[in-house]
């Protein structure tokens, strides 16, 4: 009995109201003391950050209870399912460390069966065939308040109720002219026990099942039973399910002894799920912006999907860390989206290499050091990780700086440059600001004049210089041209944007993507997409997919300054 406690009751980790229930259920020999659960999206779009957290629960239940996690999509609405959602989602999940192994499943696998199980139900006299329209059904359902009322179909004999399901099946009436609704109780308190519909009539092209039916189940008829055909231990769901779990057991009850089939009662677990700051969390308001054009596909690196995520540069790793933190919970809440940026910005400060990168050139010419001169200068990788060694960076008489690390007319605690001021270039000199050249019509500051002290070589300085300021630069003549992609948030809207009310009134941030030319270290030559470093003092950038041998292109996973300590010591 104890070869199946999880394995993260060796550490510290507290357990949450889920594990406590399994746990629960292991002492008692449940379930043949087995843990399985299920991942059951729908392909009707990419997967998002809250299905991360999803992901997470369920493998990460079944990883640490050595037991079985499926993925199972639920393919119950075809007008809006596609392959191609399909295949991302597999490789969203493949792509988080999971694996499903042999046990990939459709809901429409199970349609010939979900079938059949209706025509039990309505054998048992469970079920019936309603002739009302939808709008009808939706009148007599009733209110929080006011009970429902009884369909005048609903004592149509077993013979005939076979006979219309039978029909409604051979496509024998038109979409939407009638339903199977369970028979349970239209006076009910909850609503959704009030002869909830079972089956619609729909004539749509499934991508698995093409056009062989016409009917097709709901999904609440559809879930618990497809998890009881794969033996799933333990349902588990989202918050907004906790009323449709009595309709849920109510389904197992009413067929477990009808069946073979179901190797155990499973048991639906709801918890709360993920909101954001600043973020939509729904795929069909993520579908709109992409078909709205307000981002460049599902996979935009502003968007909060899996695919988005792992374009901008964030690691599985990463994503991970933070579902954990996040815990799992009975109540909604909203997470600070600052926390997902600290958990990227902790991944890479140990794994990403520094390199220097100057966004925004501004030219500076050293004027006494000597014309075609290049000194190689050693240069650390990753301060906090010395295993990645270090490397070559060359230093030449005409460098770039970025633009505000200059100023004119410059306040008592700017320690960067200004007229007469110095500082000293990281991995090389200290060098002087002399002169300032300005464009003759515009007056802006095009180009500066500086010298180096050349006793002032970083590891090598002899000169007893204090300077506080410390730039990054890269060499005129050596350095890659680039472009590099900064984002802001998609929303200006500071709240999570969980509610339908709430979407209508977000305001689209029309400045979430600057394209800026920069010059990157010629050490970056060869980087490929996905590859990520931290470019010193302006954050972690990511490879992007458009990057080529002519062309870079760098995506800002996130800038260095962490909003997030401030926040948790609030
Ligand atoms: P959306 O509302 O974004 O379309 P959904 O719940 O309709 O999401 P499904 O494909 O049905 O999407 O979800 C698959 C699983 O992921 C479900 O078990 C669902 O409860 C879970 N899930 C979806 N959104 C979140 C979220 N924000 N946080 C945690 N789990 C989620
Ligand atoms: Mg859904």
């Amino acid at each position: 009995m104890t070869e199946n406690l999880p394995d993260n009751k060796n550490n510290t980790s507290p357990t949450n109201f889920i594990e406590n229930i399994i746990n629960e259920d292991l002492k008692v020999n449940k379930n043949n003391n087995k843990v399985h659960t299920r991942f059951p999206p729908e392909p009707n779009g990419y997967l998002h950050i809250g299905h991360a957290k999803s992901i997470c629960l369920n493998f990460g239940i079944a990883e640490n209870y050595h037991g079985l996690c499926n993925l199972r999509f639920d393919d119950t609405n075809p007008s809006k399912e596609e392959v191609e959602y399909v295949e991302s989602i597999q490789e969203d999940v493949k792509w988080l460390g999971f694996s499903w192994e042999d046990r990939l499943f459709y809901a429409s696998d199970y349609f010939e069966k979900l079938f059949l199980y209706a025509v039990e139900l309505i054998k048992a006299d469970k079920a019936y065939v309603d002739d009302l329209s939808p709008e009808e059904i939706r009148q007599h359902r009733g209110t929080l308040t006011q009970p429902g009322e009884n369909s005048p179909y609903r004592d149509r004999s077993r013979e005939e109720n076979m006979d219309l399901f039978q029909k409604m099946r051979n496509g024998e009436f038109p979409d939407g002219a009638k339903v199977l609704r369970a028979k349970i109780d239209m006076t009910s308190p909850n609503i959704n026990m009030r002869d909830p519909i079972l089956y619609r009539i729909m004539r749509a092209h499934h991508h698995r099942t093409g056009d062989e039916w016409c009917i097709y189940p709901m999904y609440d008829y559809a879930h618990p039973i497809s998890d009881a055909i794969e033996g799933i231990t333990h349902s588990i769901c989202t918050l907004e399910f906790e009323d449709h779990r009595p309709l849920y057991n109510w389904l197992i009850d009413s067929l477990i002894e009808k069946t073979e089939d179901f190797k155990f009662r499973p048991q639906q677990i709801e918890f709360a799920r993920l909101n954001l700051t600043n973020i939509v969390m729904s795929k069909r308001k993520l579908r709109e912006l992409v078909e709205a054009g307000h981002v460049k596909g599902w996979d935009d690196p502003r968007m909060p999907t899996i695919s988005g995520l792992r374009r901008r540069g964030y690691t599985p790793g990463a994503i991970k860390d933070f579902c954990e933190r996040i815990g799992v919970a009975k109540s909604n809440s909203t997470v600070d989206i600052a926390l997902l940026e600290h958990c990227i910005r902790e991944d890479l400060n140990v794994n990403a290499s520094r390199v220097m990168a100057v966004l925004r050139p501004l030219k500076v010419v050293i004027e006494n050091y000597p014309v075609g001169q290049v000194e190689e200068l050693e240069a650390e990788n990753n301060p906090e990780n010395p295993d990645m060694g270090t490397r070559k960076m060359p230093f030449s008489r005409v460098i770039y700086i970025e633009q505000d690390d200059f100023m004119e007319e410059a306040p008592k605690k700017f320690f960067r440059l200004a007229p007469g001021k110095e500082v000293r270039l990281k991995h090389a000199y200290i060098i002087k600001c002399e002169q300032v050249i300005k464009d003759e019509k515009t007056g802006e500051v095009i180009e500066l004049h500086c010298s180096y002290d050349p006793t002032t070589k970083s590891g090598e300085d002899t000169s007893g210089k204090k300077v506080k300021g410390t730039l990054h630069w890269v060499s005129a003549e050596h350095a890659l041209e680039a472009e590099v992609r900064l984002y802001d948030y998609l929303f200006i809207e500071q709240e999570a944007i969980e509610d339908e009310e709430k979407e209508k009134t977000a305001i689209l941030n029309p400045y979430s993507l600057e394209k800026l030319k920069s010059y990157i270290e010629p050490s970056l030559i060869n980087s490929i997409a996905g590859q990520r470093f931290q470019f010193m003092r302006n954050g972690y950038f990511c490879v992007d997919r458009d990057s080529d041998q002519d062309k870079l292109v760098f995506n800002r996973i996130v800038s260095l300054k962490d909003t997030w300590s401030k926040i948790k010591k609030a």
